[in-house]
């Protein structure tokens, strides 16, 4: 069987984690190393490991979680001044870590294009 991600551990409680929304799909906590000052990621809890590999089978989860931004940008207190979702995909994507996750970035005039 392939080895737990990090977020299957999180999910699983055996990784602490400041979690900001929860349900039966999804989770969202804290980034443990933000890189702005609103900085949360947004996984599924069924993983899928990147979006390159999503399948029409996924659309309903996904799908699920970009209309939960919403709700949870407005917990995060960014939803008035703006935010940003990424999802970095493979090497060049700047990908570490194999399981889908979109991250939410707020809190301050981000910059573009991203570096
Ligand atoms: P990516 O580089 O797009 O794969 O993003 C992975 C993200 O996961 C990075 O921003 C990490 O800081 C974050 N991360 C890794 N481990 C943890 C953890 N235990 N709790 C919260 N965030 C984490």
């Amino acid at each position: 069987m392939e080895e737990k991600s990090i977020f299957e551990k999180i999910r699983d409680g055996e990784i602490p984690a400041q979690m900001v929304y929860e349900d039966e799909h999804c989770m969202c906590f804290r980034d443990i190393q933000p890189q702005a000052p609103v900085h949360a990621l947004l996984v599924p809890k069924q993983r899928i490991n990147r979006i390159g590999v999503a399948e029409s089978t996924d659309a309903t989860v996904l799908g699920h979680m970009m209309t939960k931004v919403a709700e949870i940008t407005k917990t995060l207190g960014i939803d008035e001044s703006g935010f940003r979702l990424v999802v970095n995909n493979g090497r060049d994507g700047g990908e570490t870590v194999p399981h889908l996750h979109i991250h939410i970035l707020g809190g301050r005039k981000l910059e573009w294009p991203p570096g």
